[in-house]
């Protein structure tokens, strides 16, 4: 028996409400999830999640405090991965640090770096055009006011050993630099135009709603109203329900 891979996707379906039922306990969230797992190495510890491109990791004392940032990208770790993260801040381990290496190599196409800019023609892959795919959707929910740049990925190299992924992010958008970043696995003749529309209309939703922030100050990076916007793609479904069914082929994609 295969155990099934998870997709870590960079939006979830919105979930149906519950009628007549009691409101489910929030699921624990990411950042709750890094942080547990950096304390229970460092405990006492002050962790602190930034959006930094220079230093994806770092550490420092503050009034005798210990205090961690780690990059975002972080939040989408797996199990293993939050481990050797901890593991690697706590005791500097070599071993863990190869861990931490790869799972950045892995999503090295989403930092886009923000001092370069995009080259003129990263919008054209080579099956699908995502300046079309922008302007489209730019038009049709967004009243054509999203500035951005748009640009397909670098793909990170798989290195060593890993021979395919657990997780894959299919797109990001960059608040500093407006620039949205789509990962190549997607510009492949048999995705469909409407798969790749519909994480466009995701991360142009990131660049319309800005950065979000809960009544307490927590950061908000899919909040209600993003939900309900997203929902009203045409094709939401049907990508993913595409993306589902095609999940294993493209968690083993390479260049
Ligand atoms: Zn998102």
């Amino acid at each position: 028996m295969r155990s099934r891979l998870q997709l870590s996707l960079p939006f979830a379906p919105v979930p149906a409400p519950e009628q007549g039922s009691a409101p489910a306990a929030p699921p624990v969230s990411k950042t709750r999830l890094l942080v547990d797992a950096i304390q229970s190495f460092m405990p006492g510890c002050r962790v602190l999640i930034v959006d930094n491109r220079s230093v994806l990791l770092s550490q420092s004392d503050r009034d005798g405090t210990r205090v961690v940032r780690a990059h975002q990208m972080f939040l989408d770790a797996d199990v293993d991965t939050r481990r050797a993260v901890a593991v690697y801040l706590a005791s500097g381990s070599k071993k863990a640090g190869a861990v931490v290496d790869d799972f950045v190599r892995r999503r090295s196409h989403l930092l886009a770096f923000s001092a370069r800019p995009l080259k003129h023609d990263a919008h054209r892959g080579r099956v699908h055009d995502l300046g079309p795919v922008f302007a489209t959707i730019n038009g049709a929910y967004f009243d054509d006011v999203i500035r951005a740049e748009i640009g397909w990925g670098q793909a990170g190299v798989p290195s060593g050993k890993a021979r395919s992924r657990r997780s894959i992010t299919f797109g990001s958008y960059d608040h500093r630099a407006r620039r949205i970043t789509i990962h190549p696995v997607l510009d492949a003749l048999h995705v469909p135009v409407v798969v790749v529309g519909r994480i466009v209309h995701h991360e142009m939703l990131h660049a319309k709603l800005g950065e979000g922030r809960t009544a307490s100050g927590r950061r908000e990076v899919h909040s209600r109203q993003f939900r309900v916007e997203e929902a009203t793609y045409e094709g939401a479904r049907e990508a993913d329900a595409w993306i589902d069914a095609h999940l294993d082929e493209l968690l083993r994609w390479r260049r």
